[in-house]
């Protein structure tokens, strides 16, 4: 064997047919085995990102946090999964968004871009010669989800309301896509799924940031993990576990994602309205199993005198609800997940 075909055959027996080439991503590129965090930045938009790039080939996950900039733990949990994971053990790419609503974080914004009043999750699949927020929409949409094959978008309850962790498994009517959505839900080891498919069907209209995925072929989750504005450990701990399975779920990491061993799942959700404007108080709290007829909050009035209970409509579990007193008629302080 001469020089020449010694060394051909040594490349093409140490270096893996299925070994990675770099990952581009706005014209950046992230070496196999490496890990690079910088700004993806186009028109008025500026995206803090970090490309975890393996050695060996496995999907693509695009794991984001702050759609809504008041929502915490899953900013922490991200900024800790850099600094964690071994990109040389890494099967696949892990892209994570840092911070997807730069300005409604800086801005203490709830849910709403401070720039343009717009709520980026119901901006898809976005304009990249809109405003502010359907910029970041139209970016999130032609280079992230373009190149995922798996997305998970990271949120928390709001500054003002608490809810019980859950994940929403999203449903287009495609078989195939519906059921592996399903199982990548189940794989987060979340207790509490719901399953959701009341978003539109239509690519050009697809509202939210997991439906532009699964709108797209792609399985998009939704995780919710803690609330009120706050950083609370064991939040951030739980985005990790949600992740850490996922990726094992992927293959992407070595061992099983740990599936919640008693999940309940639930097929559809109900808002209770209040019928007036005043003071909310809560009396329910999330987790509260609770029957039809039963008295979840009370609404006063601006002199303090009761004026409305909420009762549910339905029987079923307690899964978000309002904390902060003002109420308006017509808005909706809590939510009750059904089987
Ligand atoms: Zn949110």
């Amino acid at each position: 064997m001469d020089k020449l075909l010694s060394v051909l055959m040594c490349c093409l027996l140490c270096t893996p047919a299925w070994a990675l080439n770099s990952f581009k991503l706005n014209n950046i590129a992230t070496e196999p085995g490496t890990i690079n965090s910088f700004f993806v930045e186009k028109g008025s938009v500026n995206l803090p990102v970090t490309v975890i790039q393996g050695e060996q080939e496995g999907p693509v996950l695009l794991l984001t946090a702050g759609i809504h900039g008041d929502e915490f733990p899953a900013m922490f949990a991200l900024q800790r999964l850099k600094n964690e994971i071994d990109a040389k053990q890494l099967k696949g790419t892990v892209v994570i968004v840092h911070l997807a609503n730069l300005a409604g974080f800086h801005g203490r914004r709830i849910a709403l871009s401070p720039l343009d009043e717009k709520n980026l999750n119901r901006e898809f699949p976005g304009d990249i010669n809109g405003t502010h927020t359907e910029q970041v929409a139209a970016l999130l949409t032609d280079e992230f989800i373009s190149r995922a094959d798996f997305l998970i978008d990271m949120h928390s309850g709001r500054t003002s309301g608490t809810l019980l962790p859950h994940v929403y498994s999203p449903f287009v009517g495609d078989k195939k896509l519906d059921k592996l959505t399903f199982e990548f839900a189940k794989a987060t080891g979340m207790q509490h799924i719901v399953m959701y498919g009341e978003r539109p069907r239509d690519p050009e209209n697809s509202i939210s940031y997991p439906n532009t995925a699964m709108t797209r072929g792609k399985p998009g989750l939704t995780t919710e993990i803690g609330h009120l504005g706050q950083r609370n450990e064991e939040d951030i701990l739980a985005d990790l576990e949600v992740v850490h399975n996922a990726m094992k779920f992927l293959k992407m990491l070595p061992g099983s994602a740990k599936e919640n061993p008693a999940p309940e799942i639930y097929n559809s959700l109900t808002s209770i309205a209040s019928p007036a404007d005043g003071f909310f108080t809560a009396s329910a709290k999330v987790g509260d199993k609770v029957e039809a007829g039963d008295t979840v909050a009370r609404i006063t009035d601006y002199f303090g005198e009761p004026i409305a209970t909420l009762k549910a409509p339905v029987s079923g579990i307690v899964l978000m609800i309002n904390q902060s007193p003002p109420i308006k008629k017509g808005e909706t302080p809590v939510t009750i997940a059904v089987k």
